[in-house]
């Protein structure tokens, strides 16, 4: 029995066959050209005519397979195979002399840079041409279509690293587990893993030599991945699947067991998952990223698509916080429209309110409060990656210009953590995003998976910084007299969702949790299990400890709930 170590980044137990993602297809070559002595042009056109074909045949294939949204999009995906324009401009490059991959793949260029220019749906379409294209390359190569395979029955998805665009289309019931050789732990792929309630092992290593079909046992919450595994596993799966029914829903008001109110919010990017939420009685939205709704996109959505998408989400919350985030493009989920040109550090560039420069803020916002005005959701904004009060305080008269009356910003990096009190002068609320602090504070990537063990929200630095917030607002409504509470904290990271650490934040002061909606059930039980004073104690542990393994140690023997929960 072979075994491989990973790190265990959503929870659950699953056996399956793993099915590998295959490698992306590269370029032809500028200067690729048929073989005028071995072929004919009619010959090399009939090729690339086949290739066309027998893709458009797979697409319809996989349409016919499944429902919803998806059959409609793999239909217009397999219409484009076939496209006209598409052909007939990639047959005028072979009488050039041109190869069939070339050619198709320049003739690809030009149609999407056609429909790019059209604006509006059409650019929409820009990504299944180009899509089209690389599979028409790859089956003129003989090579595996490539994106996410479809093996026909449900199976474990196998990859080096998988992007938030790929992860985000996934669907649970067809793809039941996630294995990857890179990444990290509170990188987007991990998030929308947990999200959809794909159990997930990143940093693998060794796993790239496993087969296409074979059978293996997955646990996400260890990260132990055994290939050809027998009753044990089975039977441990099975106990899983038992103890997650035993856990019960949320009942939609998080407190601790001396009744100390604790919001517990879900974290959302689709309107779907808004909709599980309010299924799941979370409290509200804590974290709307709405960059998720956006990230096929080359060109900004407009303000009325925008609202129409944001209206949705609002919608499933009458009278309740909806917390939405401004754009976040960031190094792993960059946006066309908002990263122009690369950068050698994106991690430490333009991101998040940095972009806002071009007037796509501004517009954000006033299709947010377009959308506001036509639901009961009680709207509240915040930005990503602030650094400083001033770009706090432009953030939030950015807002009131806008219309909208509740400004907060997000504590992600470690200037604004240590400056809270200045910037809780200028806004409504505060919201830690755990996940960035983590990997600015401990100056670690957090989707490289040899740095997990750094990228760790229980490292005792990244807890002080947590503490320091708190301390700060408060110290910032003691000296102004004009304010008679401090604005909420909440941690809206990865780091709300580990119920042990759930209830170190609590203890640090933080009045809201916002989480994947799956995660309610276990972080609300748990918390109930302990007072307030209690969880005070445990964080103190947790900020004291020598490191995160021995904080996660000394806050778990004192929590015995989650050893029953099997959590
Ligand atoms: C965070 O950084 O903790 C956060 C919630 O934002 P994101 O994960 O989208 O960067
Ligand atoms: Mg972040």
């Amino acid at each position: 029995m072979t075994k491989f170590a990973g790190m265990g980044v959503s929870p659950g137990r699953i056996v399956g066959p793993v099915y590998r993602m295959p490698p992306a297809v590269v370029e032809p070559s500028a200067n690729a050209t048929w073989d005028r002595a071995g072929t004919t042009v009619e010959a090399e056109q009939a090729r690339l005519k086949d290739a066309a074909r027998a893709v458009q045949t797979e697409l319809y294939a996989r349409a016919e397979a499944t429902g919803g949204d998806a059959k409609i999009l793999l239909e217009t995906t397999a219409l484009m195979a076939a496209d006209p324009v598409l052909l007939q401009s990639a047959n005028a490059e072979i009488v050039a002399g041109v190869s069939a991959e070339r050619a198709v793949w320049e003739a690809g260029s030009q149609v999407a840079e056609m429909l790019r220019g059209l604006g509006g749906y059409m650019a929409q379409r820009t990504q299944d041409v180009l899509d089209v294209r690389s599979r028409i390359v790859a089956e003129l190569r003989g090579q595996p279509a490539p994106g996410v395979p479809a093996p026909g029955k449900p199976f474990i998805l196998a990859a080096a690293t998988l992007a938030p665009t790929d992860a985000a289309a996934l669907d649970p019931a067809v793809v039941v587990g996630i294995l990857t050789t890179s990444g990290g732990p509170q990188s987007h792929t991990a998030v929308m893993a947990r999200s959809l309630g794909i159990p997930t092992v990143v940093g693998a290593e060794g796993t790239q030599a496993l087969q296409d079909g074979v059978e293996v046992y997955l646990d996400g919450a260890s990260g132990v991945v055994i290939v050809h595994p027998g009753d044990t596993e089975r039977a441990a799966v099975a106990l899983w699947a038992r103890q997650t029914t035993s856990l019960g829903a949320f009942n939609g008001h998080g407190t601790t067991s001396d009744a100390h109110h604790v919001s517990l919010l879900a974290n959302v990017a689709t309107a779907a998952e808004a909709e599980h939420a309010a299924a799941a009685n979370a409290e509200g939205i804590g974290l709307l990223r709405t960059e998720f709704c956006f990230l096929n996109r080359d060109t900004e959505p407009s303000m009325g698509e925008q609202a129409a998408a944001y209206e949705q989400i609002f919608a499933q919350f009458p009278g309740r916080p909806v917390i939405i985030r401004t754009l976040d493009a960031s190094s792993d989920q960059p946006l066309p429209f908002l990263n122009a040109s690369p950068e050698q550090n994106p991690a430490l560039g333009t991101r998040g309110y940095r972009t806002g420069s071009g007037g796509v803020l501004e517009r954000q916002l006033e299709a947010i409060a377009a959308a506001s005005k036509e639901t009961e959701a009680d709207v509240q904004v915040m930005a990503p990656m602030i650094s400083t009060a001033a770009e706090a305080a432009g953030f939030a008269q950015l807002c009131e210009r806008a219309g909208l009356g509740s400004a907060g910003v997000m504590v992600e990096v470690p200037a604004a953590a240590l400056s809270a009190a200045a910037i809780a002068r200028h806004v409504d609320f505060l919201s830690i995003g755990t996940n960035d602090l983590t990997q600015y504070a401990m100056a670690a990537d957090r989707d490289l998976g040899s740095l997990g063990a750094l990228n760790d929200p229980w490292q005792p630095a990244v807890l002080r910084l947590v503490s320091l917030t708190v301390q700060g607002v408060r110290t910032a409504t003691e000296n102004d007299d004009a304010r008679h509470a401090p604005p909420p904290i909440s941690v809206c990271g990865e780091a709300a969702a580990d119920p042990a650490l759930a209830v170190v934040l609590v203890g640090l002061g933080v009045d809201s949790l916002s989480m994947s909606s799956r995660s309610l059930p276990a972080v609300s039980a748990v918390l109930k299990s302990v007072d307030l004073d209690t969880a005070r104690e445990l964080a103190d542990l947790a900020v004291h400890a020598s490191d995160p393994a021995e904080g996660r140690r000394l806050v778990r023997d004192r929590l015995p709930i989650l050893q029953s929960l099997g959590l």
